[in-house]
């Protein structure tokens, strides 16, 4: 497992990769986000530790950043910010971040985190194999098959348009994160996509049709008023 750490505090920087290497991670260090998101793209990182308060980018603009690059590996970010206001920004702007920690941590306390995160990914297929897999569904990237299941074990094939397909593998490779529509757009269009922002939802409602038992009150794609969606799926 490859840890991107991204810190300007050097000391803070060099504890943080000094507990995790004890842990028998790989690790890396960037002291400011433009030389991070060169690291990014070179080493494909699985998990990124990444400071608010950066020089040159800040932390929220490294991480739309990288949420907007389409690569093979998409890593989960645990975000570092100072007490008070911060954590506020953090939360409520949505960034893309998958949890935060406030300083000052305890070397424990990041280790719990960082696991805790690695363990979603490996719990939910991650990129393994290519197939995202939850309580009830299973979507095979490279067969492009999306497979119902219901709790008495049955199978059934879903009919999936291409979009249909992309936004719920999208919604699968990381669930419980919360996507603002301009993330989803990201995904499935990529950056050059010039229109209604809206148009997420069309395919939302299409694909809640097709997967929802009750699409007035969704299971698996839940709304989030005022960012956008969260698919959940209990494994
Ligand atoms: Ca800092």
């Amino acid at each position: 497992m490859k840890i991107l750490i991204i810190e300007d505090e050097m000391e803070i920087a060099k504890i943080i990769q000094t507990t995790l290497e004890r842990e028998s991670f790989e690790c890396m260090v960037a002291y400011d986000g433009l030389t991070a998101l060169d690291l990014f793209q070179q080493q494909e990182p699985d998990l990124i530790i990444l400071d608010l308060m950066l020089p040159k980018l800040d932390g929220l603009e490294v991480c739309t950043r990288i949420r907007q690059k389409i690569t093979a590996k998409d890593p989960y970010i645990l975000m570092l910010t100072a007490k008070g206001e911060e954590i506020d920004r953090v939360i409520g702007l949505s960034t893309g971040a998958d949890d935060y920690l406030v300083k000052p941590f305890s070397p424990i306390e990041l280790v719990a985190r960082v696991r805790a995160l690695l363990r979603r990914s490996l719990r939910h297929g991650g990129t393994k194999n290519n197939v995202y897999e939850t309580q009830h569904f299973t979507v095979d990237l490279d067969k492009h098959s999306a497979i119902r299941k219901s709790d008495d074990n049955t199978e059934e094939a879903l009919e999936l348009t291409t979009l249909e397909f992309n936004l719920l593998s999208t919604f699968m490779s990381y669930p419980g994160r919360v996507w603002s529509r301009t993330q989803l757009i990201d995904k499935l269009w990529g950056n050059d996509f010039f229109g209604d922002e809206r148009v997420v939802d069309t395919h939302v409602r299409r694909l809640r049709k097709k997967i929802e038992p009750d699409t007035a009150n969704p299971t698996f794609i839940k709304t989030v008023v005022g960012v956008g969606y969260k698919f959940e799926d209990e494994a």
